[in-house]
């Protein structure tokens, strides 16, 4: 096969290549992060329609690879790899629906969610890992010696790896900041196998240990400073994309923590838009907590100094990161999308959740966050009315029953629970049945 990729020095000056099967994040020469390039002369040689009508034959069915969301685009994401070493369990493929009653309540009928959570392992981080631990596959293969593949996390990424790695037969070892995850991403690498490490720090203090243990090069790291991630992440643009027809919307709302999600999401616009897919660009707007908003503050000063920052403890705990490894990426297709950023505090983000429940969704807290930052925008007219609107929905709710039970209950301090709905408790009697109905119908 023709087509190719490899990693590429992100830092335009000096540019560095180096192949995907070499176990390298940051350039030699220069220290900067990789990025992973494709030769998109090869490429170019097939036209939109055939690339378009390719993709759309594959869709939906189960030949190996294809039937993958992520590995339907394999000629863009990652040609090099034999299919037999691809890692995949169908990951992608998930629903963009039609928020009809939560746009009219925001003045926004064409508003859409799109359920990247609805994943294997809950969370969009599948997209990635799929391409990360399929690559690893292929260098085992290729005959290098890998102990095990590693990564910090804030909850989802560990839950991916470990779910990843069991499938492939590999060892995994997972750094968790002590009681700042769910249960439920706390049981999902537990049960998967993982070697699993709870440490008494933040995201930013497990990324930091992390990367020294994989000094030693027969210790993958995984973390998405790893850019193979990215190019899985990358195929949400086009999945989205292909949903529409071939359209994109005007504007896609994503929240983002390390910073990885939102330079993927660019950069496979970038690829269609190459491609003669698309000829417009999407506005991407990055929605961030304001306990944990370095690129809000950043871009606030019009991307004049970078400062990481000391997060603090938000309910959006996958976005808790005061020190994003992604940020240069990010800024730069934030530049490039006519980007906003914007941030919510814990009661918006509490309130967003609840309120797109009650029309029917059931909602993570960091798409509570995108969707904060989109009330806020709509109301500031910075999102108009005729706009098409996407919300990347990161996580499956039920990853997080206890931050919604709390809200439910009226537990979260300082937050007014304005859409609490509580069971009521009775008797097991018709007349105290009926006299609920009486009242609350
Ligand atoms: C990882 C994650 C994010 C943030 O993605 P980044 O690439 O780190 O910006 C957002 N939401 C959820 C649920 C996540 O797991
Ligand atoms: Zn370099």
């Amino acid at each position: 096969m023709a087509y190719k990729a490899w990693f590429e020095c992100f830092n335009n000056a000096c540019r560095k290549r180096y192949e995907l099967s070499e176990v390298i994040y940051n350039c030699e020469d220069c220290g900067s992060l990789l990025q992973v390039v494709h030769d998109y002369e090869e490429i170019l040689k097939t036209s939109a329609a055939q690339w378009m009508r390719k993709f759309d034959e594959r869709s939906h069915r189960k030949m190996w690879p294809y039937g993958s969301g992520v590995w339907r685009f394999k000629e863009w994401v990652l040609p090099g790899v034999e299919d037999k070493n691809v890692v995949s369990m169908y990951e992608g493929e998930t629903n963009l629906f039609w928020a009809e009653r939560l746009g009219s309540e925001i003045g926004l009928p064409n508003l859409w969610i799109k359920l990247c959570g609805n994943s294997h392992t809950g969370s969009f981080k599948d997209l990635g890992m799929t391409v990360l631990v399929s690559m690893v596959k292929q260098i085992v293969a290729n005959g290098r010696e890998i102990r095990a593949v590693a990564c910090a996390s804030t909850g989802d990424t560990s839950a991916s790896l470990a779910s990843y790695c069991a499938a492939a037969g590999m060892k995994s070892i997972v750094f968790l900041p002590k009681g700042k995850v769910s249960n439920e991403q706390l049981i999902q690498p537990i049960a998967n196998g993982a070697l699993v490490i709870s440490l008494d720090t933040d995201f930013d203090g497990c990324m930091k240990l992390v990367q020294e243990i994989s000094k030693d090069k027969s210790i993958y790291l995984a973390n998405s400073k790893n850019s193979l991630r990215i190019e899985g992440q990358k195929t949400v643009s086009i999945e989205m994309a292909q949903q529409f027809d071939w359209e994109v919307p005007d504007v896609v709302v994503i929240p983002g923590g390390n910073l990885g999600n939102v330079s993927a999401l660019g950069k496979g616009f970038k690829l269609m838009e190459q491609c003669g897919i698309i000829s417009k660009r999407p506005r991407i707007v990055c929605a961030q907590a304001e306990k944990a908003n370095p690129l809000y503050r950043y871009y606030k000063s019009g991307y004049k100094n970078f400062e990481p920052l000391q997060a603090e403890k938000t309910y959006a705990s996958a976005i808790q990161i005061g020190d994003p490894v992604s940020i240069h990426k990010a800024v730069a297709i934030l530049k490039e999308f006519d980007g906003i950023v914007e941030q919510a505090s814990e009661e918006e983000l509490a309130d967003a959740c609840a309120r797109a429940d009650r029309t029917g969704a059931y909602t993570c807290p960091h798409t509570g966050v995108a969707l904060a930052a989109l009330f806020k925008l709509r109301k500031r007219g910075d999102i108009n009315q005729d706009d098409k609107v996407v919300v990347i929905s990161t996580a499956h709710g039920l990853k997080f029953s206890q931050f919604k039970l709390d809200y439910h209950e009226s537990n979260l301090p300082d937050i007014k629970s304005r859409h609490a709905n509580l069971p009521l408790e009775a008797p097991a009697n018709l007349d105290a049945v009926l006299k609920i109905l009486d009242k609350r119908l």
